[in-house]
């Protein structure tokens, strides 16, 4: 026969089964709380967290994007780097790239699980949660158009404003529009020193994008 057990986060009995009580430290195995409790309280605090690095994201917005500027002036390595990786070169010579990491990566297993963990882990402390019908939203605020070229009827991919080597999130606010052919060429770069030097740099855009990387949850609701 099966016993029941009361969960002492909402004081319901329930019966003390791997269904009803996940594994825990109790002495019959179980945790103290039930499942529903563990699930709530787990959403509470995912909700929490999002909220948290949202405002985090944009109230530190400034500095982001200042020291991600001061970088881009001051280290000269990163600068060469980012001009070995400049639109044309980058572009014309991307299967090289690739390939070439795949061979290295082919050669070094251990090394590549590594560097993709710790990318991933850099990741996860980035703020994120954008949903698809963010997306959605986001790309209509723009027209359906590259927010930077103004490209029209171009598959439109995700671009990190902020780099994610900078920090950035995928997030409202810093997910904007681009064209492959933009996203790709931006790539790791300081979006404005990379924007003014494109031909088709426009102030009208930079301005619509920069009002709309102030927003946060709002965007296209109103
Ligand atoms: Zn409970
Ligand atoms: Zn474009």
């Amino acid at each position: 026969m099966i016993n029941n057990k009361r969960c002492t986060k909402c004081s319901e009995c329930k019966p003390q089964t791997s269904e009803h009580f996940p594994k825990g430290t109790d002495k019959d195995g179980f945790s103290c709380w039930c499942k529903a409790c563990h699930k709530s309280y787990y959403q509470r605090n995912r909700e929490k967290k999002l909220q948290y690095s949202i405002s985090y994201y944009a109230e530190n917005k400034e500095q982001i994007l200042a020291a991600q500027h001061e970088r881009y002036i001051s280290n000269e390595n990163v600068r060469s780097r980012q001009k070995e990786l400049s639109s044309k070169h980058y572009t014309k010579h991307k299967n090289d790239y690739i390939k070439r990491a795949r061979a290295w990566a082919r050669k070094n297993p251990e090394q590549k699980r590594n560097y993709t963990n710790k990318r991933r882990a850099y990741i996860r402390t980035l703020p994120s949660g954008l949903t698809k019908s963010d997306w959605a939203r986001i790309i209509v605020h723009f027209d359906h158009k590259c927010a930077y070229c103004g490209g029209e009827n171009k598959p439109l991919q995700q671009d990190h404003f902020i780099p994610v080597a900078s920090g950035g999130g995928l997030i409202i606010g810093n997910i904007v529009p681009a064209c492959a052919d933009c996203n790709s060429s931006k790539h790791n770069k300081d979006a404005f020193k990379w924007y003014a030097d494109q031909s088709f740099f426009d102030a009208e855009k930079w301005k619509k994008i920069n009002d709309y990387t102030q927003q946060t949850r709002k965007i296209g609701t109103a």
